[in-house]
């Protein structure tokens, strides 16, 4: 969806749009598995055109210490000004002719890209599937949540010695 930030008055104007599955693509770490609900205006004041609202969606994770996948619902609140090149103060800038038509004319911004940025914003760096996962073991690589796999009877010495005495 292409918003014409030229055509954005003070006035502002509701958007509420629905993004389907596969039209945002997030970026190879943070796969979105679910809608991108927006619901927000376009508006204008004296520093440029603002795009504003609230998105939720859900996007796809890995567990930094098991790897099990986690979907994890996001969502948040912003405010994108785009500011304008004529804030330059007059006299400045050279006001040719076709300066002047490139200051603005047919500037528009892609809502799908404006929201893709807000998710990545949003999207946790480490996430984990809970808050007490024992993750992977570096011996044997099984996952300690479902396997007791004993390997960490012979990672340290110091252990095996006090097993020793048992
Ligand atoms: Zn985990
Ligand atoms: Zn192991």
């Amino acid at each position: 969806m292409k918003i014409d930030l030229a055509a954005i008055r003070t006035t502002r104007k509701e958007i509420e749009v629905s993004f389907p599955l596969g039209s945002i693509d997030a970026s190879s770490d943070a796969e979105i598995v679910a809608n991108v609900e927006f619901r927000g205006s376009v508006w204008r004041d004296h520093r440029g055109p603002h795009i504003s609202g609230h998105f939720a969606t859900k996007v796809k994770l890995e567990c930094v210490r098991c790897l099990a996948v986690i979907e994890k619902a996001i969502e948040g609140d912003f405010d994108d000004l785009f500011a304008e090149e004529e804030q330059t103060t007059p006299g400045e800038l050279e006001l040719t002719p076709e300066l002047m038509d490139v200051s603005f004319a047919g500037d528009s911004v892609e809502l799908a890209e404006v929201l893709r940025e807000q998710i990545l914003l949003e999207v946790p760096e480490q996430i984990f599937c809970r808050d007490d996962c024992r993750g992977l073991c570096p011996k044997c690589g099984q996952d300690r949540n479902l396997i007791d796999c004993n390997c960490s009877a012979d990672i340290d010495p110091r252990w095996a010695a006090l097993e020793d005495l048992n």
